[in-house]
């Protein structure tokens, strides 16, 4: 197919489908149990690889914008907010969720060194078609390599936001790729004849090359200039029965502004001690700064409490309320998760709670493991 023609083909079969706007098409198609068009996916004969219907599906519905995306739940009434619940750091569009939100950053990273994927750096954020731009002018084998990684960052997007843990990155290539595989094998098998020079192409699953990046913990970021950030975490002991809470407030430099590690006596659960740690961070925070904050954790789950609507049936739902009525005090407060690795420093402090059964505070500074943490580059990126 050659180039710019998938975006009109594909509003072709908006047009053949007897509708205006892509998005009423899909709710008309769909409760027809209508999926993507096949033809434009590599359905016919002769193509090295059709996507699955599953997953063809699921393109259709990326493609006229149907998926429920925080951002489409909001518009609808369903969500009180359209920010991404996974980083927190913007409206949850498809955009944001496959080409910019962290979790879809990293699969495609890792299917990159696998699959040739295309850059998603120039693509436009603001644009509605900006998966029709990126489908255009691909073979079809690239368009459902594209379409098999966006529907797998969907799913692991669904597992976190159902309070599921996060499938590692590499199940995920494994995955994909044995998938591929399997379908590249059943599409050639009736048709390959290595005696003719035709034999299925297999996509690898081991990198092509070692990425020397990969066994590196990702950095924590420093917040964007004239804000500042709060990354919190608990630390649990189901023997004892105790916790512990870690907080540290940063500014845009990567500076400890203020840090505290926090004994819980007694504690109840992992989940009491990341919202111990929340509620801290946040008391911290109001005290210490005025400016725009960032506050990150590595618990999707306190992070979907906090966030939610609903009234918490938990048994923190006091805690729960606690801290919402706090970061309902500022409207400059957004809430996000975090890598584990990411939050390095907020553990430590949190660890040291639990183990030292104390509470300490250290304005400007850490204990001498965090500020020797934040000097080797893990908070502090030389700039
Ligand atoms: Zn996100």
């Amino acid at each position: 197919m050659g180039s710019n023609t998938y975006r009109c083909l594909f509003r072709q079969e908006c047009v053949l489908a007897r509708q205006g706007g892509a998005e009423q098409a899909f709710y008309r198609l769909h409760e027809q149990g209508t999926e993507w068009p096949q033809g434009h996916l590599g359905g016919s004969l002769g193509v090295p690889c059709p996507p699955p219907p599953k997953v063809r599906s699921f393109a259709w519905r990326l493609a006229t914008n149907s998926l429920a995306t925080q951002d489409n739940k909001h518009k609808r009434k369903m969500e009180v907010t359209n920010i991404c619940i996974i980083c927190g750091v913007e409206r949850e569009n498809t955009f944001h969720t496959f080409c910019r939100c962290t979790m879809a950053r990293s699969l495609w990273q890792a299917m990159e060194e696998v699959w040739p994927l295309p850059d998603l750096r120039g693509l436009e954020s603001d644009d509605a078609e900006w998966l029709l731009h990126l489908l255009d002018g691909k073979e079809d084998m690239a368009r459902a390599m594209i379409l098999m990684t966006f529907w797998r960052i969907w799913h692991c997007r669904n597992e976190v936001i159902h309070h599921k843990p996060a499938p590692p990155v590499e199940s995920s290539r494994g995955f994909l790729c044995s998938y591929m595989q399997s379908l590249i094998m059943i599409k050639q098998f009736p048709h390959a004849d290595p005696a003719k020079g035709k034999t299925a192409v297999i996509w690898e699953t081991i990198p092509k090359k070692k990425n020397t990046k990969q066994g590196e913990p990702r950095p924590w970021r420093k917040p964007p200039e004239g804000s500042v950030k709060l990354n919190v975490d608990g630390s649990f002991c189901k023997e004892m029965g105790v916790g512990g809470a870690g907080v540290v407030l940063r500014d845009d430099r990567g500076a400890i502004i203020v840090s505290k590690s926090l004994s819980l006596q007694p504690c109840l659960s992992p989940l009491e001690a990341e919202l111990e740690a929340c509620r801290e961070g946040v008391i911290l925070a109001l005290d210490w700064s005025s400016l725009p904050c960032m506050i990150e954790m590595d618990c999707a789950e306190a992070v979907n409490m906090i966030r939610s609507g609903e009234l918490n049936r938990s048994p923190f739902t006091g805690l729960i309320q606690e801290i919402k009525r706090l970061l309902a005090t500022r409207s400059n407060l957004v809430i996000g998760t975090i890598s584990r690795e990411q939050n390095s420093v907020s553990h430590i402090l949190a660890n040291l709670g639990r183990t030292s059964a104390r509470t300490q505070t250290w304005a400007g500074s850490g204990p001498d493991d965090v500020t020797a943490l934040c000097r080797r580059s893990e908070c502090n990126p030389l700039a």
